[in-house]
């Protein structure tokens, strides 16, 4: 009789999820001297770190402070704090830096890749966990964990019935957002199994459907430096200031963006209006000023000829017929009255809001593991022992902006300093 029995292999830390809060926890924990195992169901790594931005990748926020940072984490700042002490801003820029890739800064602080390519991003992640020799097992779809009861040790059964023993497991299996990409919630499963809390995952940012033919028709079309204020029964709901993005299922960019969550919870209840404001820093009589001089400076013009000199020429026809003015009138044949709605609708552009689109379009999703459930000292399951959770997989609200992802780095940092 064969009385040798096969002895199992134990890894340090068996990391589950190749997006950028899996590799950054992998490369970090490998750093450290352990042995560890990647394991990713698509059969590559980072396919949604690589659509980021536009494919440029928003990498973080480089906010002077970690007060001023966590300030725009509404309500998870006070749990951020022990884990950006580990992990700033600052050390992602410096970390990226110091690995070759040079960094730039945009508009409100977003900070890219001096190549404009999340690749480089990628590539960065790459070297780091193939540096440190972790085991990267791609097309390794996981179907289970549990907490072997005698060891405490953690057992990842894969589709195919392969078990996978490690000391910790950090899951890093993203949120509900953009599915095709392989976020598809499936650590939620795991993770409520195992006693966690897991919000419902709604989709967070997400651009607006209209219900305004003519606004569809501007697709492609972006506008600067506009006001856009939500409307609910005649109140002011919301407002934010920055870039609306036309499309041709409605409105996107970082404004809009930002003000999806409030839409949202603001559907159920009722029609929802937006308000563009496109000259948010001039006073309603300074631009009848600008208007009517417009107008007299070339007054045998037609009106239609004229506005671009004010509004993007893609607009100007949409902005007459809301005003019902005929494009083909002379500038000196404009009436007062047909001034006047001219003038109200470039300071209030009315958008009515058909719904928001799903998680199929969404930048990230809300919802995910209660945040009193894990150490954020460490990254550690309060609730199971050895499990660390990190990225998009905690229920952290944030804006767009580098926000995610810094929430990735900082988070993965700290679980593979820990784990
Ligand atoms: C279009 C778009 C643009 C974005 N742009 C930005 C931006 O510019 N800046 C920013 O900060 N954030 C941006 N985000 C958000 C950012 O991409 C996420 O916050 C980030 O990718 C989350 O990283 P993660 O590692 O937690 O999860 P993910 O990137 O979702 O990675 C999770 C990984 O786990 C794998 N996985 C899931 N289930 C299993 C399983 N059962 N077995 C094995 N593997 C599994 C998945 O295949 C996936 O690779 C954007 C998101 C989208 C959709």
């Amino acid at each position: 009789m064969n009385t040798k029995r096969k002895t199992e292999t134990v890894w340090d830390v068996i990391v589950i999820g190749g997006g950028p809060a899996g590799m950054m926890a992998a490369g970090r924990a490998a750093e450290r001297g352990k042995s560890v195992i990647l394991l990713e169901k698509n059969p590559t790594l980072g396919r949604k770190l690589l659509i980021t931005g536009g494919g440029r990748c928003n990498l973080t926020n480089n906010k002077p402070d970690t007060r001023t940072m966590l300030s725009h984490y509404t309500g998870s700042d006070q749990f951020l704090f022990s884990a950006f002490a580990q992990f700033t801003v600052q050390d992602t820029i410096a970390f990226f830096n110091d690995r070759g890739m040079k960094t730039k800064e945009e508009a409100e602080g977003r900070m890219f890749p001096v190549s404009d390519k999340a690749q480089a991003v990628l590539d960065v992640l790459t070297r780091y966990i193939k540096e440190g020799g972790v085991q990267v097992q791609t097309s390794a779809v996981v179907a289970d964990i549990a907490v072997d009861v005698k060891t405490k040790h953690i057992r990842v059964r894969l589709d195919d019935a392969t078990e996978i023993v490690g000391r910790s497991c950090v899951v890093a299996t993203g949120g509900v957002s953009r599915p095709e990409t392989g976020s598809t919630g499936d650590g939620f499963a795991w993770l409520k199994k195992l006693g966690h809390t897991v919000a419902d995952t709604n989709s967070s940012l997400v651009p607006v459907a209209l219900k305004d033919a003519w606004a569809k028709k501007l697709s492609g079309v972006t506008l600067s430096d506009i006001k856009l204020t939500v409307f609910q029964n005649g109140k002011k709901q919301g407002m934010k200031k920055g870039k609306v993005l036309f499309t041709h299922f409605g409105i996107s960019g970082p404004t809009v963006l930002n003000m999806s969550k409030l839409i949202g919870e603001l559907i159920p209840q009722g029609d929802v209006g937006i308000m563009l404001d496109l000259f948010p820093k001039i006073e309603h009589d300074a631009l009848k000023k600008k208007l009517q001089a417009l107008l007299i400076g070339d007054s045998n013009k037609k009106i239609k000829n004229t506005l671009d000199a004010l509004v993007p020429s893609a607009l100007v026809l949409p902005l007459l017929a809301l005003a019902w003015i005929d494009g083909e009138t002379a500038n000196h044949s404009v009436k007062k009255e047909e001034r006047a709605k001219l003038l109200l609708l470039l300071k209030a552009v009315p958008l009515h809001v058909q719904g928001l689109l799903g998680a199929d379009k969404a930048i990230v999703s809300s919802g995910g593991v209660a945040l009193t459930e894990v150490n954020f000292k460490t990254m550690e399951s309060r609730v199971v022992k050895n499990i660390y959770i990190v990225g998009d997989a905690l229920n952290i609200d944030r804006p767009s902006g580098g926000y995610s992802l810094q929430i990735c780095w900082t988070t993965g940092f700290v679980a593979g300093s820990h784990c």
